[in-house]
Order: structure tokens, then sequence, then C-alpha cells
């Protein structure tokens, strides 16, 4: 059996192409946040997850042109030999004391921070207890360590105390995973009852706050201190490829942990180290966030006016309470359907389907920046509410 058999006979995407329906790796040839051009085109991106619209702000712009100048473009080496710079350890420290705790490590890829701490802290006698609907970089990290993974109901806690309570055996430790905000449906992880059953199983917690620093919280610190409850969490895990407008991500934990992770696991050691305009960005973008409060409670009230106005219309959100705002449209075929009218209409959003979600609860994904202005959420809003109707997903009149 020749391996690239199975290659030649997956023609999906040409199929896709040939009736114009292909919604995926669309080249963007110029950028400015909110709007971006596609085959010469100007579009209304609403389908990033630039949350408070960083990756255009001059101070950040500024920051990452001037480390290029000053260390190059790239480390060309891991953070264990030749990778580090002084930015990266400047970074770690800014992000531990933002973040309340004792020490912080950085990864060249928020997907490489899940796989190397999963991977590193779940050994061959451990368990780890994932929700139905983390992220596949969660996933991936448990498949990579040698420990044993159950997955419980999406948000059910009873499901996983029933998990916890089959599952008594001392002497094996336990490792609790979640996502502090649900990527594809914009839901949140019910941290309370987490913290408190960790408490009671004598387990850690993992909180990935990919969606939800910068988005969540007083300062912005994420889910954990939406809840209040920043300390009670064990490991924080965020990604730089949201809020912080770039690419990379990290861990904040107790030291102890954080200097295990950063001696033991292989996606830290055996890739290079984050580029230097990337660290730059990310630091100029963690001022920002700090000292720019105004952009948090700008994207709240974009996040919210759409999600109003998607429910006032009809639309189905699901559980979403942050600006990932899903619009549930059904079969894969009426999903692909309502993402090229969107995309000919000059919305870009994201089609999300099986097995990113189940089959038959086909989405288009769209998500909300600070820095959206009220004309272009008007023209998306109107954009969805005339295809809506027209495809029978919303009432032809309004819901009042
Ligand atoms: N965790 C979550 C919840 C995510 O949504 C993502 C990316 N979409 C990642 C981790 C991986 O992060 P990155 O894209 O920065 O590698």
């Amino acid at each position: 059996m020749d391996l690239f058999e199975k290659c030649r006979r997956f023609t999906r995407p040409q199929e896709l192409q040939e009736i114009g329906l292909y919604p995926y790796f669309h080249p963007i040839s110029g950028s400015k946040a909110t709007r971006v051009v596609i085959d010469g085109r100007e579009m209304i991106m609403v389908g990033s997850n630039n949350y408070l619209g960083l990756t255009h702000h001059p101070a950040v712009i500024e920051a990452a042109v001037r480390a290029v100048e000053k260390y190059g473009t790239g480390c060309t080496g891991s953070r264990f030999l030749n990778g580090t710079l002084d930015l990266h350890e400047e970074l770690e420290a800014r992000l531990a004391r933002f973040m309340g705790k004792e020490a912080c490590l950085t990864f060249t890829t928020g997907y490489q921070t899940n796989l190397g701490t999963i991977d590193t802290l779940v050994g061959k006698d451990d368990q780890i207890f994932c929700d139905r609907e983390n992220h596949a970089s969660i996933f991936d990290g448990c498949r990579m360590s040698f420990g044993e993974t159950r997955k419980f109901r999406h948000n059910d806690m009873r499901d996983l105390e029933r998990l916890l309570e089959a599952n008594r055996e001392p002497g094996r430790g336990k490792l609790l995973v979640v996502d502090g905000v649900f990527s594809m449906g914009g839901d949140l992880a019910n941290l309370p009852a987490l913290v408190g059953l960790k408490e009671r199983h004598g387990a850690r917690l993992l909180v990935d706050e990919a969606h939800s620093l910068g988005v969540l919280g007083d300062e912005g610190r994420g889910a954990a201190e939406h809840f209040g409850l920043g300390g009670r969490v064990d490991v924080v895990m965020g990604t730089f490829s949201k809020s912080f407008a770039s690419a990379g991500g990290f861990i904040v934990a107790e030291a102890a942990v954080i200097n295990y992770v950063k001696h033991f696991s292989r996606p830290e050691i055996f890739s290079a180290a984050m580029p230097p305009a990337a660290v730059a960005t990310v630091l100029a973008a963690l001022e920002v966030l700090q000292k720019e409060p105004e952009l948090r409670e700008r994207l709240w009230i974009n996040a919210r006016r759409m999600k109003r106005a998607f429910d006032e219309m009809g639309f189905d959100t699901g559980q979403s309470e942050t600006p990932v705002i899903p619009i549930l449209i059904g079969d894969q075929t009426r999903t692909f359907h309502f993402w090229r009218r969107l995309f000919d209409a000059g919305v870009f959003a994201n089609p999300v389907t099986s097995p990113a979600v189940p089959p038959g609860k086909d989405l288009i994904r769209t998500s909300y920046m600070a820095t959206h202005t009220d004309e272009e959420l008007d023209r998306v809003l109107e954009v969805f509410e005339q295809l809506g109707r027209e495809f029978d997903i919303i009432p032809k009149s309004r819901v009042v």
C-alpha cells in the first residue's frame, strides 16, 4: 500500500474550489486589522482573534521594528542554548508579575505551550481530565504525555465529578484542563466548580486563557480573574496570537513548576525561541493592555452590541458570553454557502464544521475587536440579517 494513495484520493478541496465553496487558505494581501484586502477587494474582518486590535497599534509596531534593528530577525536556536534574549527574560518577569504568579516560561507558539506543559507535567501513572471542547493543542498534549486521558462532557461538572469519583486510586497525579473561554462557542468554563473539585480531589488545574487574556477580568488577566479565582488556578496558559498581537505562548505557575518544565519540555527545548520582533511586540502589547483599559471597554461594547443584535434578529448564538460569537447554521453545505455569500458581500468570517463541532451543528464563527467602528459592525449586521432571512435561518420579520 503506497502511503501517498490517500493523498491522491483526497480531492474534496479541489471539488469545493471548482464550485467556489472552498473557504480556507485565502491569502490576505494587506491588513488594517478590522479591514483586510483579499483578491484586491477590501473586506471587514470578523474572523480574527485580534481582540484589542493591537497588531496595528503604533507603539506595538514601533517596538517590533526597534527589536529587529537591535537583535536581527530571528534567534536561530533554542531558548536552552543560543536563543535566550534579555527580552525573553524581561517578558517572563513582567508576565509573572502581571498574572500574580511566581514565574513564567514562554514558548514559540501557543500550540507548543499546551503540548510542552501537559506532556512534561503528566507522567505515565497520572491522569488528565479534559473537557470535550478543549482546544486541539490540549488534546495533542494529552496524547503526547504517557498519562491516561478522561474526557468529560462539555462544561458538565456532574460528569467530571463522576469521573473523579470513579478514579480515586491514590498515588496517581491528576490534572484538570479547560479552556477559560471555549474557542468555538465563546462560552466560559465553570471555574468556581472546577476549583472546588480540584481541591476536593487533590488534583491540579490548568486553565488555557488564550481567548480570555486582555478580554476578561478587571485588569484583563482572563477568566480566572473574572471569577476572582486567580490564586486558586495552579497553571495558567496563554497565547500571544490573540490579544497580544503576535505569535507564541506562555505558562505561569509556582517557580518549581516553571523550572521543571523549562528543563524537561521537549517542545520548549527542541524548537527555536520566539523571534525578537515577536517578544518586543508582546512586551509592548502588555503595556498597552495595562495602560489603555478603554480598549477592553470598547471591545465589550462592540461584543455586547453584536450579541444583542444577532439574538434580536433570531440567530442562535449558543452559550456565547464573550467577543467570540458563533452563528449556528446547521449542515456543512449550507454553512459553506452562507460563508460564500458573506465573503462575496465583503465580510470575512470563519466556517466551522465537523470535527471542530458535532455534525449538524456547523456554524459561522465571528469575533470582534475593540477597534471595529460602528459603521463596520452595522454593515456586518446588515449582511447577516439579509442572508439569515434568505437562508431561512431567522424569521422574515424581527422577533421582538
Ligand atoms: N489554545 C486555544 C484555546 C486556542 O484557541 C489556540 C489557537 N487558536 C491555541 C491554544 C494555540 O495557540 P497558537 O495559535 O497561538 O499556537
